[in-house]
């Protein structure tokens, strides 16, 4: 029996135990990764990816040696171009691509349909401020138009193949739910979602539409233990609820915000959790349940359609605080309250953070109503401990991908800046830029053997290896801070000192900024791009939040570690110690426990010790197991 505390100090029945069940132990040297091919498929990831850097910077026009000889000043990103790059990378799938009805139906939702459902009378604060309409408020538009971009991007002919796929009845959809039965599936999956945080603010908006819905995946997945487990909701039809509910959220397009980490009540107090305002069933009525408190924090809260409400079990947590399901963002009695937002509103100084800001927030539900069709499972403190864990995977996934892109771009950031301030050439500056790279590598790598070792879930999907993500989460935010530090330092002073647009434009200061800011190769103005590329997602309060975010956004650093030693192949049953004990003489039981086989040297010679009544060798059934 496995135990997991996940927050606390006791332990509790772990989510990792029904995990077990679906994934093969690990094999010890790991035969199914191709390294080969992992190394070429890398090199070729590399080079794609620091044209990517090199584009997202709005520098084009490739030539053939590294660096700033690919900078020239260009026009913003264009699709078609982004696109024909992109192309490389993406190989039709057959599988869910089928066209069965003859004509082809799309059920693609337009930014246009977007804004406007955002306009509905939702309750939401900005910092000090109630917005009246999301979709045109100075501190929620750039965000909310960013979302609208989303969906149109699915409507370009030229981008279908990567963005949309056609399902079994022959309709046209988002990739967004497109279900993975296969590896190949998976990494088609993975690029669809590298395709869309690359176009939206350099992997900059971690909560776009298609990856808060993939959270989704765990109900429609395996439907039936959300009802079977629920207590106090006999009856009333949970299962189908999440069936019906998914394919009204994949029909529609909608955006379903996950809510689920509640309040970081006083750990210390075993009671606090269960007393703390984390929100709770009031009233069960024939309509639905009511629901008053808290969902504690949520990324995207304000622009999504729905917000999804679950629970990530915390010790304490009682039966009428275990709500899983969706609650519509304008439902009477909700009010969405955000933090001060930190978007910039000069596009030209802050290229990323003028962009939007995508906004975390406390949701308040005063006595609301939450119709049983919206219902997935509440009631059982035991199936949140177990099964949670399965929607986090999803994320924590999607966070490995994201990640792998941000250390690309971090990567490519250091190469220009030193290849403009010359250092480049000096081989000591050289070896500190392999290490950034070697930290983009190693994350990427992560990547693919997570998906190369994946395993197929209870409804057949096929879902990327717990623990190499885990473990390439890990790795990134050990030295994801140092690898910052790295670049911030490598600029030297040219990060934060450089002129605002009005000084470059002035013509009698113009001149001795050009001078100031020439470069090894490419134009003195570059140099002031890349500036405010890394000032905006290092040095301000937007770049601050994001690192939060990143360090943050599902299972924290310390959980995932401890998650680990949770898992029966890290303990002392488990293949890596299997080998070490083979190595030590150490026989294994029928039971699987460890016994020391009988010494191979000489017999032990009777010591006076041995003569003395009741001092003997403990019999063999009282010896100490390893
Ligand atoms: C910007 C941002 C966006 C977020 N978005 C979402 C979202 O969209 N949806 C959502 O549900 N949640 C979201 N979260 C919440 C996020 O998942 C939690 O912040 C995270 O799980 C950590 O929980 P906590 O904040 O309660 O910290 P705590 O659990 O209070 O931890 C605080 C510190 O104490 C340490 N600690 C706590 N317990 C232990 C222990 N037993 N052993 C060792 N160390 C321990 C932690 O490692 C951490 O360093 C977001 C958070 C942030 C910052």
């Amino acid at each position: 029996m496995l135990g997991i505390d996940l927050h606390g100090g006791q332990a509790d029945a772990g989510c990792l135990l029904e995990e077990d069940a679906d994934q093969p132990r690990q094999e010890l040297d790991h035969p199914g990764v191709n390294h080969a091919k992992i190394e070429s498929a890398l090199a070729v990831l590399w080079i794609e990816r620091y044209m990517f850097c090199a584009q997202r910077l709005d520098l084009r026009q490739h030539r053939p040696d590294w660096g700033l000889q690919f900078l020239r000043l260009g026009g913003r990103l264009h699709p078609q171009r982004y696109a024909d790059d992109e192309a490389t990378m993406t190989a039709p799938m057959p599988s869910q691509d089928a066209s069965s009805c003859g004509g082809e139906r799309v059920l693609l939702r337009t930014g246009k349909d977007y804004l406007a459902a955002l306009d509905d009378g939702r309750k939401v604060w900005v910092g000090n401020e109630l917005i009246d309409n999301v979709a045109t408020h100075r501190l929620t538009r750039d965000y909310a138009q960013r979302i609208a971009e989303f969906f149109d991007l699915h409507h370009c002919e030229d981008l279908k193949d990567v963005l949309t796929y056609v399902d079994a009845q022959g309709i046209r959809r988002s990739m967004t739910w497109f279900q993975h039965r296969t590896k190949e599936q998976l990494v088609r999956k993975r690029k669809y979602h590298e395709f869309v945080m690359k176009h939206f603010v350099a992997a900059s908006c971690p909560r776009t539409p298609d990856v808060q819905n993939y959270i989704l995946v765990t109900y429609i997945d395996d439907p039936q233990p959300w009802e079977t487990a629920a207590i106090g909701a006999e009856g009333r039809g949970l299962a189908e609820n999440i069936r019906t509910f998914y394919r009204h959220a994949m029909d529609n397009d909608l955006v379903c915000a996950p809510h689920f980490v509640d309040p970081q009540a006083d750990r210390s107090d075993p009671s606090a959790h269960g007393t703390s305002p984390a929100l709770r069933v009031v009233e069960r009525n024939d309509e639905g349940i009511v629901v008053n408190g808290v969902k504690a924090i949520g990324t995207g809260s304000a622009f999504g359609d729905f917000l999804h409400l679950g629970v990530f079990f915390r010790p304490g947590a009682r039966g009428d605080q275990i709500i899983y399901g969706v609650c519509p963002a304008n439902a009477e009695g909700v009010t969405i309250v955000c933090r001060e937002s930190v978007v910039k509103d000069d596009p030209v100084e802050h290229p990323l953070a003028a962009q939007g800001d995508e906004l975390d927030s406390t949701v308040l539900f005063d006595n609301v109503l939450i119709p049983w069709k919206y219902v997935f499972h509440i009631g059982n403190p035991d199936h949140a401990k177990l099964y949670p864990q399965r929607v986090f995977d999803w994320v924590h996934y999607h966070a490995l991908v994201r990640q792998a892109v941000r250390a690309e771009l971090l990567a490519g950031l250091a190469i220009l800046i030193c290849e403009h301030l010359g250092t480049a050439k000096i081989e000591a500056v050289q070896s500190r830029l392999a290490r950034i790279i070697g930290f983009q590598q190693s994350v990427h790598a992560h990547v693919i053997a997570a998906e190369d070792k994946g395993f197929y879930t209870p409804g057949g999907l096929y879902k990327p290896d717990i623990q190499l993500f885990n473990w390439g989460r890990v790795f990134f935010l050990e030295n994801f801070g140092r690898m910052i530090h790295e670049l911030i330092d490598l600029c030297g002073r040219s990060a934060l000192m450089f002129p605002t647009e009005g000084q470059w434009q002035d013509a009698g200061m113009r001149p001795w900024f050009e001078r100031l800011n020439r470069g090894a190769s490419g134009e003195a103005y570059d140099r002031i791009r890349l500036a405010r590329v890394i000032r905006d997602l290092y040095l301000t309060d937007w770049g601050g939040r994001l690192f939060m975010f990143e360090n943050f956004n599902g299972t924290p650093l310390q959980t995932l570690l401890a998650l680990t030693m949770k898992r029966a192949e890290f303990s002392g049953s488990g293949p890596l110690a299997e080998f070490a004990r083979k190595v030590a003489g150490i026989a294994t039981r029928q039971d699987g426990t460890a016994t020391t086989r009988p010494s191979p040297t000489r017999p032990r010679r009777k010591t006076r010790r041995d003569s003395i009544p009741g001092r003997g060798r403990p019999p063999p059934n009282r010896r100490r197991q390893p």
